[in-house]
């Protein structure tokens, strides 16, 4: 257990899949050295395949008898897709634009596909995901070295590269596959919730470049906070696939106000929703239904009232507002062990990548 959780709310409801979130990551993160392939932040369209391809039915977690679940690791090329390049230095010379490689899959290669029928009753939303540095984190219980640990000031589940051996049990027992194999360095790296930053009291980077502003982050025990509002207080965000058994610390508002469906003629069929109940249940549990018919209320009494909070919350947009973070609190804590940033601030293991090879 930690003394504090760290957490992030997504309003699904807000989310216009820029991925602006994925390019802040990217670029600050995972844009080099074997990890090319790493979205620790991605978006991806809702229904559809997920990055790596089929997450969902990948394995791994906790039975309800807590314990751990076999999983698989995705393959590099079919699952991930290989990261490839264009040739832009040879379009000068008249050269056809062309990847590098002969992409067949890679992440938003389902992008606004959805399903349904157009115009009827298509329907299809973003879920921008990172990984949820679970309360009991199915990585954390797989890994045969104890290279993974929870961080007792603020929960914050890191990777030890001088203890990661590169076995990946890590992929294979989390259920959300957030956690990736660097072949460059034979070690397993994760998102690490941009903790140098938030040791200053900045979000991280996909929260603070967020453009539909969906994301709220503050600690879960602090009153005050946005996150423990959406959570705790009106109870109306909920942790993606809560079934795995891992207890996630990210939540989602799910998305409540799709637009009806059409019949035969083109009418619309009035009370219908695009969005079916089954799926938004089988991301977010059996409370969904409750959240969708609180949020829809909150929505009508601020229409007729003015009145509510909890819709103030949710249609904020000024940063002060929407991130409750005290760089002083981490001041009473050693953060000085430091095993994944100092690796990635200093930019050791420089070497330009330039093959790929499948890992398994
Ligand atoms: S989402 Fe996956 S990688 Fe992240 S803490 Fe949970 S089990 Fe570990
Ligand atoms: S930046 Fe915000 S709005 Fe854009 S895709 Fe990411 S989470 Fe969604």
């Amino acid at each position: 257990m930690s003394k504090r959780q760290l957490a992030m709310v997504m309003d699904l409801n807000k989310c216009i899949g820029c991925q602006t979130c994925t390019v802040a990551c990217k670029t600050q993160w995972t844009n080099r050295n074997g990890r090319e392939y790493m979205y620790w932040n991605n978006v991806e369209t809702y229904p559809g395949e997920g990055y790596p391809k089929k997450w969902q039915s990948s394995g791994g977690g906790f039975d309800a008898a807590g314990d751990l679940q076999e999983g698989v690791i995705p393959d590099l090329e079919a699952d991930y897709g290989i990261p490839w390049d264009y040739n832009y230095d040879e379009l000068a010379l008249g050269k056809q634009f062309k990847p590098n490689v002969e992409p067949t899959w890679g992440p938003n290669w389902d992008e606004d596909e959805g399903a349904g029928d157009f115009p009827n009753d298509n329907y299809f939303f973003y879920i921008p995901r990172i990984c949820n540095h679970c309360s009991n984190p199915g990585c954390l219980s797989a890994c045969p070295r104890d290279a993974i640990f929870k961080r007792e000031q603020d929960g914050v589940v890191l990777v030890d590269l001088d203890r990661c051996q590169g076995y990946r049990y890590c992929i294979a027992g989390c259920p959300y596959k957030k956690i990736y194999f660097n072949p460059k360095i034979s070690k397993s790296e994760k998102c690490i919730l941009c903790f140098p930053r938030v040791e200053k009291g900045l979000p991280p980077a996909c929260a603070q470049q967020c453009v539909g502003r969906i994301r709220f982050v503050g600690f879960l025990d602090d009153e005050d906070s946005q996150v423990h509002k959406l959570v705790h207080k009106y109870k109306v965000a909920l942790p993606l696939r809560s079934d795995y058994g891992t207890e996630p610390n990210i939540f989602y508002v799910p998305p409540v106000a799709s637009p009806a469906k059409f019949d035969k003629d083109g009418k619309i069929i009035e009370g219908s929703d695009r969005i079916p109940k089954e799926e938004l249940e089988k991301l977010f549990g059996p409370d969904v239904h409750g959240v969708v018919k609180n949020l829809r209320d909150e929505m009508s009494k601020r229409k007729e009232s003015g009145e509510s909070e909890l819709l103030d919350i949710l249609i904020s947009f000024k940063q002060q507002e929407m991130f409750r973070l005290d760089g002083n609190y981490y001041h009473h804590h050693d953060n000085s062990l430091k095993p994944v940033d100092e690796r990635y601030l200093l930019g050791k293991n420089t070497a330009k990548f330039t093959s790929f090879k499948a890992v398994h």
